[in-house]
């Protein structure tokens, strides 16, 4: 499938152009039009499969620009992946107007995370740890998000940030999608899945 036989909004069809896609990739073909329905995906990829765009393209899709608040979270295990996953989801956004993204990871000065929050932010990428420290100062709010997704799940359950990532689920409305990438799929993160998702499609490329 081609980036241009979907229903993409002009402003993302031609941030994909611009990025120099053309076809879509195995899981995008799968996992985009199932998440532009709203419909929750539990997806096995490796990186490299381009599961940043798969989720990002969908995320940006459904942002609106109007409003200020927080409507997408992804966290991610490590600082690099974070920046790196922002830039992209960035690019994603570069034509739509009125659309904040940020990483968030520790080691970088919260008071300057904070003040980049002020103007509004409607896409945060980050680390379990840093951001629940935003949550739990009441500079990032869960209540409105939309989209929320754990990528590369496994590694972010080995490095011990399940009690983070959970106290984040369990602060998000009833009313989201919910989105897992894992590179493998132990029973661990199966069962996990299930108590935060509905009828989740499942993916594997
Ligand atoms: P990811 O698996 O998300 O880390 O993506 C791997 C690389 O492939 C990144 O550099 C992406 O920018 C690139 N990429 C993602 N989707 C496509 C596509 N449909 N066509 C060409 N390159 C892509």
């Amino acid at each position: 499938l081609r980036f241009e036989e979907i229903n993409l909004s002009e402003e993302i069809k031609k941030a994909v152009s611009a990025m120099g896609f053309e076809e879509m990739s195995p899981i995008q073909s799968q996992a985009i039009p199932i998440l532009l329905e709203g419909k929750d995906i539990i997806g096995q990829a490796q990186t490299g499969t381009g599961k940043t765009a798969a989720f990002g393209i969908p995320i940006v899709e459904m942002c609106d620009p109007e409003d200020k608040r927080l409507q997408a979270l992804v966290l991610c295990p490590t600082r690099e992946l974070s920046i790196q996953v922002a830039e992209e989801v960035g690019k994603l956004a570069k034509y739509k107007k009125g659309i904040s993204v940020i990483p968030v990871y520790g080691g970088q000065p919260i008071d300057r995370q904070i003040k980049a929050f002020k103007k509004g932010v409607q896409i945060v990428i980050g680390t379990p740890g840093r951001v629940i420290d935003h949550i739990r100062r009441k500079t990032l709010k869960t209540d409105n998000i939309k989209m929320m997704v754990l990528d590369e799940a496994d590694e972010m359950f080995d490095m011990g940030f399940r009690d983070d990532i959970e106290l984040v689920m369990n602060r998000l409305a009833e009313e989201r999608q919910t989105i897992f990438f894992s590179a493998t799929m132990p029973q661990e993160i199966v069962k996990f899945a299930s108590r935060y998702q509905k009828n989740p499609e499942i993916i594997k490329v």
